[in-house]
């Protein structure tokens, strides 16, 4: 076990309303403290000898001490990598260069692509996003920044995997990451959702593309695992994520999103209020709770052949998160609305067996 990566959500502010977005914010976007990135910063060094941060939102870039922040970072030493929808790449290469050791640390910048083409993407993540993906990644080009680009796959764009990878690879993505859709409780899950069969299929397509192209191609925690004891790197304290209220959560997947009433928390403190190993420690606790729960469940056979056997839908079943069910999207619903009001009711759209 070695605690390499902390991984910080800056802030919910965004330009964009995405439709699968996790984050269901009061309509005053949070920031997260920069004294909190500090100090975690420095006793993440210190104690556990880290040396990599990563951050998200929102959009990293929009909080106020964005650059400040990235300062510290380099001050104590770690390198650095950030997920972004690329509205802001002009900007932040601009700022790359005035000082070029926040270039020097800089490992990559994730960029997300959710289709092949405009009209999908776009259907997704508003107009004009495409276009800008694009755009941040021609810069990246330019100044020789490797990037990612990172795939949220679901139903309504399954069928366009491959034409992705043949994207990535053209745009010159040093890897294309294909991640699967979470609920988010709101009324898009519903076409979003596909069935434990159809993910095995989308699995295997990703499994094919990947022998077939160059680029590499991953795909982060949540697809089928065939063991169920399987282990995730929050699991195994390679990552700790602090969210944007300043608590160790076990990962951003479970942060900032709607939790049923009386059910386990999923956080091992807040950093204001305790150190980074006080909470860790916790989390190492509600962890090991977990783990002791699912041999429980396996052995009782009350763990399902289906969705069970995702361990990102298990865990978040587990800590009362919104998640798939044989029926679509179970758990609780986004209460909020969402942060631009985006909020016609959407279309029923089949569902892909
Ligand atoms: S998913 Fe979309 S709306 Fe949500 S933070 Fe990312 S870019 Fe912004
Ligand atoms: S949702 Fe749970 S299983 Fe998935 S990466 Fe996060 S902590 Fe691990």
């Amino acid at each position: 076990m070695a605690v390499e990566w902390l991984t910080f959500h800056l802030t919910d502010r965004c330009q964009l309303d995405c439709q699968h977005c996790l984050r269901d914010p009061e309509s005053k976007p949070k920031d997260l403290d920069r004294a909190i990135i500090r100090q975690t910063l420095e006793e993440g060094k210190r104690i556990y000898r880290a040396f990599h941060a990563g951050f998200t939102g929102g959009e990293p870039t929009l909080h106020p001490e964005f650059l400040g922040i990235i300062d510290d970072t380099v001050a104590l030493g770690f390198t650095w990598h950030m997920v972004s929808n690329g509205k802001t790449a002009a900007w932040l290469f601009e700022k790359l260069l005035e000082k070029p050791s926040r270039k020097d640390a800089m490992t990559s910048i994730t960029l997300s692509l959710d289709g092949a083409d405009e009209e999908m993407h776009d259907g997704i993540r508003g107009a004009g996003s495409y276009r800008e993906v694009l755009r941040a990644a021609s810069l990246c080009q330019m100044h020789d920044m490797k990037f990612v680009i990172q795939t949220v796959i679901h139903q309504r764009n399954q069928h366009q995997i491959e034409a992705i990878g043949l994207l990535a690879s053209q745009l010159g993505a040093a890897r294309l990451s294909f991640a699967m859709t979470v609920p988010t409780g709101t009324h898009f899950d519903e076409s979003f959702y596909l069935t434990p069969k159809a993910w095995r299929r989308v699995m295997d397509r990703i499994d094919r593309l990947s022998a077939t192209l160059k680029l590499t191609i991953s795909s982060p925690e949540g697809f089928w695992n065939q063991q169920p004891l399987h282990v995730c790197a929050p699991f195994a304290s390679q990552q700790l994520h602090i969210d944007v209220d300043g608590n160790l959560e076990l990962c951003c997947q479970h942060a900032g999103v709607p939790q049923q009433e009386g059910a386990r928390t999923s956080q091992g403190g807040n950093l204001r209020e305790k150190s980074l190993t006080e909470s860790h420690r916790s989390v190492l606790g509600i962890i090991q709770q977990a783990q002791l729960d699912k041999l429980e469940a396996m052995t009782q056979g009350s763990f399902d052949q289906g969705w069970d056997e995702f361990p990102c839908n298990w865990c978040l079943k587990y800590f009362g998160k919104p998640h798939w069910d044989q029926e679509g999207a179970a758990g609780p619903g986004a209460t909020r609305e969402r942060w631009r009001g985006a909020w016609s009711k959407g279309k029923s759209l089949p569902i892909v067996q």
